[in-house]
């Protein structure tokens, strides 16, 4: 499934127009390419080499393209960006920035689903919250590591009394940044919930509301501490807890600890996509990260969300790859095609099908938005299917259809 990102009209003016995003995306594309390379090379790592020409196939000028004149279902126009090709891979700005979206939009289900279990009687307890909890430092773990015994942890408190009296669904996604002494790792949440006590002062304080409403006792900060331990996490301490009422409706912010739902869905759901990540991973770190054959999830559905998933596609549509080009059978991964070529062979199969896969998404883009004009970086044109008829002249079709 591939996802167009939107930029309506009005987010046009916090200066983030699709041209400015798609030379973005080539431009940091480029730079985590060249430096992967680099450190490839020096660490003659061949998975990191192959890596390395992917991000850079997927940063190309003639792989991003950006829409003009797109509409909407509802018929609302908007300018988009993507990719013709995508790499998927986790160092790539715009294949981050697409996983974010996908993730935004199963969050956005899922926070819809939820609030349909308000009711008159549950408002009252439960409500929204967004909560960010801080890992603390994982020495000696490595990326995929820290992130599978975060999961791991965080899996073993779903699983307790003190989780489950309380917590009604949600969603949560792992964020990690990394520094040369190791990992920092956050757990964003967003639930319905009724009142979660977030550390040993908080819980005493709410003794009685606990007791009265037979919710299981403990505190989230030291209940999660001992789920990461028991997952085999060597902790310095037990991780931050940082919670946020989420607004209702037209309810106005206020104090430090209020969010809106917007913003929290956004937090939730944003990635290592910023600027800023890139460069405070150190180059042996990303041949590490480039090297990581099956990444941990990142974001998932908690309990009743779930529920909000739409019925399960059809196997066959998670194939990435197009029916008419292989009749359906699943092609070779990239990963599997380098263990049985050399990488001259590679890149000239890698080619031919990053090629076929630009051309399909081209004419399934101009398919699907005939009213649009695209054009890639390299100044491409391709698009425009039907041109709209002039105003004047579908209002005469109207009074004729109208007449006859
Ligand atoms: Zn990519």
């Amino acid at each position: 499934m591939v996802s167009v990102a939107k930029i309506t009209l009005e987010r046009k003016q916090e200066n983030r127009d699709v041209s400015g995003v798609a030379s973005y995306w080539s431009a940091r594309g480029e730079e985590v390419a060249q430096r992967l390379q680099r450190a490839a090379e020096g660490q003659n790592s061949l998975v990191a080499c192959a890596t390395a020409g992917l991000l850079a196939r997927c940063a190309e000028e003639r792989n991003i393209w950006t829409g003009r004149g797109l509409l909407n279902q509802e018929g609302v126009p908007f300018e988009g960006v993507g990719t013709l090709w995508q790499c998927g891979l986790r160092l790539c700005p715009s294949c981050c920035a697409a996983m974010a979206r996908a993730s935004r939009r199963k969050a956005r289900e899922a926070i819809s689903y939820l609030k349909t279990l308000l009711t008159n009687q549950t408002r009252w307890r439960w409500r929204f919250r967004s909560l960010v909890l801080t890992m603390p430092l994982m020495r000696g773990a490595d990326v995929t590591d820290a992130i599978a015994r975060i999961n791991d942890g965080f899996r073993r408190l779903t699983n307790r009394e003190f989780w489950k009296s309380r917590v009604v669904g949600g969603i949560k996604s792992v964020e990690f940044t990394v520094r040369i002494v190791g990992y920092h790792a956050h757990i964003h949440l967003l639930i319905l919930s009724d009142f979660l006590p977030v550390d040993a002062q908080t819980e005493a304080k709410w003794q009685g509301y606990t007791k009265r409403h037979n919710l299981a006792s403990g505190n989230l900060a030291s209940e999660l501490g001992h789920c990461l331990r028991a997952a085999g996490a060597v902790l310095d301490g037990d991780p931050n807890v940082a919670v946020y009422d989420v607004l209702r409706q037209g309810q106005r912010r206020h104090g430090d600890n209020t969010i809106s739902l917007e913003r929290a869905l956004q937090e939730t759901c944003k990635y290592l996509t910023k600027s800023e990540s890139w460069d405070a991973i150190p180059d042996d770190q990303l041949v590490k990260i480039a090297e990581v054959e099956r990444w941990p999830r990142m974001f998932e559905l908690l309990g009743k969300a779930r529920l909000s998933k739409r019925e399960e596609r059809n196997p066959s549509s998670l194939v990435h790859t197009h029916p008419l080009i292989n009749g359906g059978v699943r092609a070779a991964s990239w990963r599997e095609l380098l263990e049985t070529t050399d990488l001259e062979e590679w890149n000239a199969l890698m080619t031919r099908r990053i090629d076929r896969a630009r051309e399909f998404r081209r004419d399934q883009l101009a398919w699907r938005h005939p009213e649009a004009l695209f054009k890639t970086l390299d100044g491409a044109e391709f698009g425009l299917r039907v041109k709209p008829p002039p105003l004047s002249v579908a209002a005469q079709d109207k009074e004729a259809s109208n007449t006859a």
